[in-house]
């Protein structure tokens, strides 16, 4: 199977041809290979057009979806980011690439275990994970950690509300894009943290599993 061919047409024609244009995201949806983050049976689907499972009862999303998320989030080489909902690691990957240090939390701690290692294996240097309930932020007993605050946050599973926990670790001038809505359909909504103020967009309808913890349902 040619995959790299397959990445090549996925970005042209699923990301590309939809509107995102930022090259350095393009780039990063080029080169991370999205068939390894997908379970063996079914990796030769990997750069269809749509979410796949990844086990435990997850998905990985659609393309177009995640790079019309890393798009909101306008990710500098030197950004700080949390991601609630590493799932399979894909997602991760790409922040990796795009930003500075990532740091994800996800509840399973199979899928937590699995992306970790297969993210080590790729030789990612700058991605920290956490197995626990991500709607609380980031909880660490590390002193450089224990006030950190983040450029961007992404959370890729659906919440009925916006966390008042992801808010108070957000910077000023950060954004934090989720879906929001019921269990079963929400909007895409993108966060942004101004002068203290809290402005809200919205960016059409999406579906994702449930948030699930504190925070979330
Ligand atoms: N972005 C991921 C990828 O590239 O594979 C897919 C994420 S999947 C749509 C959503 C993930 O959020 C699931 O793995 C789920 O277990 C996780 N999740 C749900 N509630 C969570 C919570 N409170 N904290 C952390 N992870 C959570």
């Amino acid at each position: 199977m040619d995959y790299e061919a397959q990445r090549i047409s996925m970005v042209e024609h699923q990301i590309k041809a939809r509107g995102i244009t930022d090259e350095r995201l393009l780039d990063a949806f080029r080169k991370v290979e999205r068939h390894l983050f997908i379970p063996g049976n079914s990796d030769h689907f990997a750069y269809s057009d749509g979410p796949m499972c990844i086990g435990e009862g997850q998905t990985i999303s659609q393309p177009y979806i995640v790079a019309l998320m890393l798009d909101l989030l306008m990710l500098k080489p030197n950004d700080i980011v949390m991601e609630i909902g590493t799932g399979s690691g894909y997602q991760t990957a790409l922040l990796a690439e795009l930003a500075q240090q990532v740091y994800s939390i996800e509840r399973i701690s199979s899928l937590a275990e699995k992306a970790e290692a297969l993210l080590k294996k790729l030789w990612y240097t700058n991605i920290r994970i956490q197995q626990g309930d991500g709607t609380l932020g980031w909880i660490s007993e590390i002193e450089d950690e224990k006030n950190i605050l983040f450029d961007a946050i992404v959370v890729s599973a659906a919440a009925p509300s916006v966390p008042e926990g992801l808010l108070t670790q957000l910077k000023e001038g950060g954004r934090l894009v989720l879906p929001c809505g019921s269990k079963f359909v929400q909007d895409l909504i993108c966060v942004k943290k101004e002068n203290g103020k809290i402005k809200k967009e919205n960016f059409g309808g999406c579906q994702f599993v449930p948030l699930i913890g504190e925070q979330g349902w």
